[in-house]
């Protein structure tokens, strides 16, 4: 039942300017009840979805098969904050996103008693190697502003004394006759040094999960979603596996890797281009070495050249994720729910080595320790945000390993997408643009299509 909710929320100041359609924030009365609409899953883009729909004015229910908020993908995340894409839509949802990462609390607008996770400025450093694009990237951080800084080989030995910048690339497995092959000369990059991670990513979930409701958002733990109920070509709704149903105009599937099982229930693939797949994803946790902790010296580094990204986490260690590398195998899971529950043997010694040779002072354990998870993939590693062909049936799936960062102007851009369409507005023939209050750039929402033109480029993880 629509219940009166206090209007101009905090969130209100997030408000964002249009290119041909009116702002969506709704005026709530008492005769014309909200909207009504069921966000399925909790994770950090459904909650961040939840947030923003209840602050314009929505009758928002998200329903989650967990137990708390960011029990996904999220809760694997290694919540890395960096800028440099290869096309400058997802540059712009990370920029913006960072100024809220930043400003967390004020973003959120209410103070969450579980505590603020909070932004940790490591700095990135990116290496030159074949996995990147350096000039196209640095083109779309130039345009935004985003600073960064090039540096050569004798500036990183400088800088950070523990890391080797030699070219050993391309990225091999540990069996490959080269893996050990002397270096084959030196490399620079560039460093970002607002790049950072967000300490705790199950607690950003929480944090965004409270404050929308105190926006009036309901939530709903252990209630699978079974069934996506329909009303003619329009969603009506969805039904739980413990028999009730949730009635609502809007669906959002923000379902993560089991995004899949949902659009399938829905029906909704036929004018799909790019098809999504939960792919397992394993990053492993090894002791940082004198030099690459977290206070004496430790960055973020991208590892184009050898296949890897890492950064300094909190208790001494180092945290190590794949930049999915030609050699390395992609594993695909029918069900997200059928990961492995401990890294695998091959996986450590492959990153964990790779590491060393970048690390020269690291000390590999014998005891393996690292997490397991899914994440779902597009065909080009860019995310989907987007209506479908059943009317009020929305989606924000393919996160593709690399968009925790940018949740919180997913959140955004979801809300102002499901406002326009829901208002009236063709978005297939008519993309809606959102723009960044922070940033000023108009974010395209076409690029995020269903329907789009696979991109060329793949984009990198993390
Ligand atoms: C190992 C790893 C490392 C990563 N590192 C980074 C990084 O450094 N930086 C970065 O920006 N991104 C990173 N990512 C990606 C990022 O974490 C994801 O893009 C993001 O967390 C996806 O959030 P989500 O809310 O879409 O999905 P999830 O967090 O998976 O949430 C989906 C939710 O939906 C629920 N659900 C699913 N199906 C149903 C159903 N039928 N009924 C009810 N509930 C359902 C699930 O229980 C889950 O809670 C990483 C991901 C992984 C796995």
């Amino acid at each position: 039942m629509f219940q009166m909710r206090p209007w101009a929320p905090p969130g209100a100041s997030d408000l964002v300017g249009y290119r041909d359609h009116t702002p969506t924030f709704l005026e709530p009365t008492l005769s014309t009840p909200a909207p009504t609409a069921a966000v399925v899953g909790a994770g950090i883009i459904g909650c961040s979805i939840a947030l923003e729909l209840s602050r314009r004015g929505w009758d928002v229910t998200v329903v989650d098969k967990g137990s708390t908020p960011g029990c996904g993908s999220t809760s694997a995340s290694s919540a890395m904050v960096r800028f440099n894409y290869d096309n400058l839509q997802e540059a712009v949802l990370a920029w913006e996103s960072y100024a809220r990462w930043v400003e967390w609390g004020k973003h959120l607008g209410v103070e969450d008693p579980a505590g603020l996770a909070t932004y940790v400025r490591t700095g990135l450093l990116v290496l030159d190697g074949e996995l990147l694009d350096r000039s196209l990237e640095l083109g779309h951080m130039d345009t935004l502003g985003i600073p960064y800084e090039s540096v050569t080989a004798a500036q990183i030995r400088e800088q950070h004394p523990a890391l080797d910048p030699a070219r050993i690339g391309p990225a091999t497995r540990v069996e490959d006759e080269h893996f050990w092959d002397d270096p084959t000369g030196e490399i620079g990059g560039f460093v970002q040094h607002d790049s950072g991670f967000v300490n705790d990513a199950t607690l950003a979930a929480h944090n965004l999960a409270y404050a929308a409701e105190q926006s009036g958002a309901t939530f709903r733990w252990r209630s699978q979603v079974v069934e996506v109920l329909r009303d003619g070509n329009s969603v009506s709704g969805v039904r739980l596996a413990e028999g009730a149903n949730v009635n609502a105009s809007v669906v959002v599937n923000a379902a993560g890797p089991w995004s899949v099982a949902l659009n399938t229930m829905a029906g909704v693939l036929d004018d799909f281009s790019t098809s999504t797949r939960a792919t397992e994803q394993e990053v492993i946790s090894v002791p940082a070495p004198a030099g690459f902790n977290l206070d004496d010296g430790g960055t973020g580094v991208h590892d184009p050249d050898f296949g890897t990204y890492f950064r300094p986490h909190p208790g001494g260690t180092i945290i190590v994720g794949s930049f999915e590398a030609p050699c390395d195998p992609l594993i695909l899971v029918d069900d997200a729910d059928d990961v492995r529950t401990s890294p695998s043997p091959e996986n450590w010694e492959v990153q964990s080595l790779r590491l060393a040779r970048r690390l020269p002072d690291l000390h590999v354990p014998g005891q393996k320790s690292g997490v397991v998870s899914a994440y779902d993939i597009t065909d080009d590693w860019i995310p989907i945000y987007d209506k479908t062909s059943l009317g009020g049936y929305y989606v924000a799936i393919g996160t593709s390993g690399h968009q925790f960062k940018a949740a919180p102007f997913v959140g955004v851009a979801m809300a102002e997408l499901i406002g326009a369409v829901e208002g009236g507005h063709d978005h297939d023939s008519d993309p809606v643009v959102v723009r960044g209050k922070y940033t000023g750039v108009d974010l395209e929402l076409g690029f995020f299509s269903r329907r789009r033109e696979v991109h060329l480029h793949r984009q990198l993880v993390d």
